[in-house]
C-alpha cells in the first residue's frame, strides 16, 4: 500500500509500504476522510513529544473497517467508523483514575505509532466508533477535535449562563464555542484578529466574533486559549473575571513561558487550568456530531487528495480554511 511518511527531518514522503498485519484486538480501517490539524504541523516542522520518526501522519479520521483482528468485539467489517486516536495501556495510575489522556504509556496513532495518511491504518477495534455514515466521512473526522472540544468544555467546570470568550478561530475554537452553547453558556464572545475567520464563526451561529484589539477590558467567566500563540494567552490572562476560569488548549512550542501575575491571581481567585487532547469524551462527541453537521460542513474546506499531503499541508498552514482534510481515492 501506499502512505505518506514524515521524517524527522521535515521531509513529507509518500512511501511504499506493507499493508500492516492485525495483532489481537486490532482491526484494519480503510481511511475516507482525515483532518490536518496543527499537532501535524509540530510533528512536521518541530518535532512533537511522543513522535516516532519516520511516523505516517493522521489521527482525525474516518473510514470502513475492511478486516477484523481477533479478540475484537463489536466492531463488523464494513462498518464506518470514526477512530479515537488515543492508545493507552489501560493499566498505568493514570489509565485506572479514569485519565487515559495523562496514560504514561500514551502512543497516539498518527503520533507515536503510524495513522491514517494511508490507504490502510490499523487500530484497536475498541478506540472505533461506529458512526451513521450519513453525516459524510469529513463531518465524521472532525469527531476528534470535537472530542476534544469537549474536553476543554468540561474542564472549564459549570458553564451555564456564564460569559464565555473562546480565544482563536481555528477549529478548536470554533467547537469550543460550540460545544460551549450546546452546554448552555450565556453569551459566548470568539476573537480572531483574520476576518474570514470571524465572518465564519458568525455563520455557524456564535454569538459575538471580534478582532482581539475591541476586546478593550472586557471581563469573562471562562476564558479558552484555543489559539496557542503567546499574545492570545496574555490578553487571556487579562480578562478573566473574578471567580473565572482560564482554559489552556492551545498548544505551545515546549519551551515557550509567558509571565503571569499572582496577585491578579489570588485577589481576583481566578482558576487557571490545561486541557489536554480528549480523555474519554469521543463517545460524547460521537453522539453530538449530527446534532452539529450543518456547523461542522461549514468549518471544512475544499479537501485535498490525499497524495497531495504536503500541498494540503501548505494550505493549511496558510489558514485557507478552518479545516484542512484529504480525502482518498
Ligand atoms: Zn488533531
Ligand atoms: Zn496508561
Amino acid at each position: 500500500m501506499r502512505a505518506i511518511r514524515i521524517t524527522e527531518d521535515h521531509a513529507i514522503d509518500v512511501i511504499e509500504a506493507r499493508v500492516p498485519a492485525l495483532k489481537q484486538g486490532e482491526i484494519l480501517v480503510r481511511p475516507r476522510a482525515c483532518g490536518i490539524c496543527g499537532t501535524d504541523l509540530h510533528i512536521l516542522h518541530h518535532g512533537f513529544p511522543g513522535t516516532c520518526y519516520p511516523v505516517t501522519p493522521g489521527h482525525e479520521f474516518s473510514g470502513h473497517v475492511v478486516a477484523v483482528g481477533q479478540g475484537t468485539k463489536g466492531v463488523r467489517e464494513g462498518d464506518f467508523v470514526a477512530v479515537d486516536p488515543n492508545v493507552v495501556c489501560g493499566e498505568c495510575r493514570w489509565c485506572r483514575a479514569g485519565r487515559p489522556n495523562l496514560c504514561l504509556h500514551l502512543s497516539p496513532i498518527g503520533v507515536g505509532r503510524a495513522g491514517a495518511a494511508a490507504e490502510y491504518v490499523a487500530v484497536p477495534a475498541r478506540n472505533a466508533f461506529a458512526v451513521n455514515e450519513k453525516i459524510g466521512a469529513g463531518v465524521a473526522a472532525l469527531i476528534e477535535p470535537l472530542a476534544c472540544a469537549i474536553h476543554a468544555v468540561e474542564t472549564a467546570g459549570r458553564l451555564r449562563d456564564r460569559r464565555v470568550l473562546v480565544l482563536g478561530g481555528g477549529t478548536m475554537g470554533m467547537l469550543i464555542a460550540l460545544a460551549s452553547r450546546k452546554m448552555g453558556a450565556g453569551e459566548i464572545t470568539l476573537a480572531d484578529p483574520v476576518a474570514t475567520k470571524r465572518a465564519i464563526a458568525t455563520r455557524i451561529g456564535i454569538d459575538k466574533a471580534v478582532d482581539p484589539s475591541a476586546l478593550g477590558d472586557e471581563l469573562f467567566d471562562v476564558v479558552f486559549e484555543a489559539a496557542g500563540a503567546v499574545p492570545a494567552l496574555k490578553q487571556a490572562l487579562t480578562c478573566v473575571d473574578k471567580t473565572g476560569t482560564l482554559v489552556q488548549v492551545g498548544v505551545h512550542d515546549v519551551d515557550v513561558t509567558v509571565p503571569i501575575n499572582p496577585f491578579n491571581v489570588y485577589e481576583q481567585e481566578i482558576t487557571i487550568v490545561g486541557s489536554n487532547s480528549l480523555a474519554d469524551k469521543f463517545a460524547a462527541a460521537t453522539e453530538l456530531m449530527p446534532d452539529l453537521q450543518k456547523e461542522a460542513e461549514t468549518l471544512i474546506g475544499e479537501p485535498f487528495n490525499i497524495w497531495d499531503f504536503a500541498a494540503a499541508v501548505e494550505s493549511m498552514a496558510a489558514g485557507h480554511a478552518i479545516k484542512t482534510q484529504l480525502v482518498f481515492d
